[in-house]
């Protein structure tokens, strides 16, 4: 299996790349973001949950996200493989992922880094807010918290793929496909 870790801060670009990248390898999607708004549009008790923290710009406690991920990949064992968008978002996460995939003889093939500067990031979330409604992405303070959040604790992530010589960096600025053909470089050398 081909299994990726689509890695950078909010408003890096995952979401997008990551549709490039499904189509391109057939590869499952599992996106922990896109999960918990549509358990939150089902009005799940999953979804209730997540919401404050969702709306502070906080994370969802690791137990939760960790129990939710684990499901997903039971359900396709039989994929050709995964690509992991917004998770790990913590090395808890990161260390409970390698431990599910070693249960089932898989392994992650290697972490892509989009980095983006900070005022590029604002600026892009701020214009999201605009046109997607996303309440995460609507002021200022939220976007905020969600980048102090991720150098805080979704920036060790970095490290911990690093030290397994699995972490491999792109610039996230430039047209979606230039983006999309230097990340499909890098998953090609997996
Ligand atoms: P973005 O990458 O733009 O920050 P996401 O859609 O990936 O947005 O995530 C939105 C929110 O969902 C996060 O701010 C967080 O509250 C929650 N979330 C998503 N993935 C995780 C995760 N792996 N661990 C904890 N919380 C998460």
């Amino acid at each position: 299996m081909l299994n990726i870790v689509l890695f950078g801060p909010p408003g890096a670009g995952k979401g997008t790349q990551s549709e490039n990248i499904i189509n391109k390898y057939a590869l499952v999607h599992l996106s922990t973001g896109d999960l918990f708004r549509m358990h939150l549009d089902e009005g799940t008790e999953l979804g209730k949950m997540a919401q404050g923290f969702m709306d502070q710009g906080k994370l969802v406690p690791d137990h939760v996200v960790i129990s939710m991920v684990e499901d997903k990949i039971k359900e396709h064992l039989d994929a050709r493989g995964f690509i992991f968008d917004g998770f790990p978002r913590t090395v808890n996460q990161a260390e409970a992922l390698d431990k599910m995939l070693t249960n089932h003889n898989l392994a992650i093939s290697g972490m892509v880094a989009l980095q983006v500067p900070e005022a590029e990031l604002r600026k892009r979330l701020l214009l999201r807010g605009q046109t997607s409604g996303r309440a995460d992405d609507q002021n200022e303070e939220k976007i905020s918290t969600r980048i102090k959040v991720y150098e805080d604790e979704t920036s060790p992530v970095a490290d911990y793929y690093q030290s397994q010589g699995k972490f491999n960096a792109i610039e996230g600025v430039g047209s979606i496909d230039a983006i999309s053909e230097q990340i499909s470089a890098v998953i090609d050398s997996f």
